[in-house]
């Protein structure tokens, strides 16, 4: 099995070692690494990627979730002609009318998004929230979940998947940083909390209630795990009871559970929302949003300087924001959405109930975990809450029927969630089975 994964993918191994001389790793984000070496992609069409040996793979990846109109769409390429026909330019560099004609779209689907900036990415976007929440209260310490993902900067860049020795008591988790060369100070003003316990949040958020700006929280960690309703309800509660901002960082869970994110599954109204990935249709953006006397902090009325800074105005800026091209193809999305999103919806649910069918008939306890679009592959009989307890899952197994799987065309990342697009139908769904089957019977 080994032996054809290197069997299949020889071009790539010869692109990824002559990469390695211009690119640290032969990778532009490490997070597209994996052993022994990434396979590299040259096209993708609909649900289908093709690798530089000419192996075609129904992609469950599609960019980390961000392509739920899949490869390639008709109507996204359509959007990006018709904006360089209609505005005759790439880019303004000023206000345009897509700006305000999409803000308003995307508040009829999140009404808590009184107000919104684009941004060119998640973590931008996070990095907005963030700063909207210390403008507005006058505090600087932020929490987050154990766990969670917000963007890769030195605020946030903590115990994502921290190693068990530091990483304190489930209950009460300490801080520990995912990455060399992030400045100690950042600890001091960061607060770890434990996800789905909300005796352990509320103790936590009271100690430090008089000194905390904001919780920023993935509804659904990692896209797939779903904070319980009454964990939710309750962090609402007490964010509300101690004036701590609530950001939802909706930049996985936006549009793939349902067109209205997590907050209308959970019918919650966070302060701010980050949304993003799907959004571009496979370009980058962001999206920040929520309260109005929030999102105001960044108004430029409010005696900034030529910068549009100074220390009465929260400073927001990038060259890129509001990209028309890209606020184009947003337009597209949500045409996109509107019409196939919910059938979408189905087949997810759909693939999901087979496989764990198939995971049980073969005697193997799996939960194909998450809500609307995104799923994990969760080995293990329990329901997994947290990272914590995922860790305890089956890691090994769910790793060689990823790597299994890779040869038999079927993409993820090994080890990530499968995301599903519009160009996912019947049939892919189908061969998917197939190939399940083949490794759960024949290979493993
Ligand atoms: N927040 C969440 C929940 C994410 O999943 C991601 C991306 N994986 C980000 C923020 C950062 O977004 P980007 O990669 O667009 O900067």
């Amino acid at each position: 099995n080994v032996y054809s994964f290197f069997h299949r993918t020889e071009m790539s191994r010869a692109w990824v070692k002559k990469a390695m001389d211009i690119m640290p790793g032969g990778v532009t984000a490490n997070i597209k690494s994996f052993p022994p070496y990434p396979i590299v992609m040259k096209s993708g069409h609909g649900a289908y990627l093709e690798d530089v040996d000419g192996n075609e793979y129904i992609d469950y990846l599609l960019a980390y979730g961000a392509l739920l109109v899949g490869h390639n769409h008709p109507k996204i390429k359509e959007s990006i002609v018709r904006q360089m026909e209609e505005d005759g330019t790439n880019l303004f560099g000023t206000p345009h009318e897509r700006e305000y004609r999409l803000g308003k779209r995307i508040q009829s689907y999140y009404p808590s998004m009184e107000m919104v900036r684009y941004t060119n990415s998640g973590t931008e976007g996070t990095l907005l929230a963030i700063r909207l929440a210390s403008s507005y209260t006058g505090k600087q310490k932020i929490a987050k979940f154990e766990g969670h993902y917000h963007g890769g900067y030195d605020q946030v860049l903590f115990s994502i998947h921290p190693d068990d020795q530091n990483a304190g008591p489930a209950h009460a988790p300490k801080p520990v940083a995912e990455s060399k060369g992030i400045d100690p100070n950042y600890e001091k003003n960061i607060v770890i909390l434990p996800f789905n316990d909300l005796k352990g949040t509320e103790a936590i958020l009271k100690a430090h209630k008089d000194e905390l700006s904001a919780v920023i929280i993935e509804p659904m960690q990692g896209g797939f795990i779903p904070a319980t309703r009454s964990f939710i309800h309750g962090l609402r509660k007490i964010t509300e009871r101690y004036g701590i901002i609530l950001i939802f960082d909706e930049v996985k869970t936006g549009f793939r559970i349902g067109i209205g994110g997590a907050q209308s599954f959970y019918n919650i109204q966070p302060d701010l929302t980050v949304l993003g990935k799907v959004i571009g249709g496979g370009f980058p953006i962001g999206i920040v949003g929520g309260r109005k006397d929030i999102l105001m902090e960044c108004s430029p009325s409010r005696s900034a300087n030529l910068l549009g800074g100074g220390t009465n105005v929260l400073f927001h800026s990038g060259t890129y924001n509001g990209h028309p091209t890209i606020l184009a193809v947003a337009e597209a999305v949500l045409d996109i959405l509107e019409e196939d999103g919910k059938a979408v919806l189905k087949r997810t649910e759909q693939l999901k109930k087979e496989l764990e069918d198939l995971f049980r008939k073969r005697g193997i306890p799996m939960n194909a975990l998450g809500e609307g679009t995104i799923f994990s592959i969760v080995l293990s009989e329990k329901i997994v809450k947290n990272d914590r307890e995922l860790q305890t899952t089956n890691l090994s197994l769910r790793k060689k029927i990823d790597y299994l799987l890779l040869n038999e065309g079927i993409y993820t990342k090994p080890m990530n969630r499968y995301s599903l697009s519009v160009a996912h139908g019947e049939r892919e769904i189908e061969r998917t089975l197939e190939a399940y089957q083949n490794v759960l019977y024949k290979k493993l």
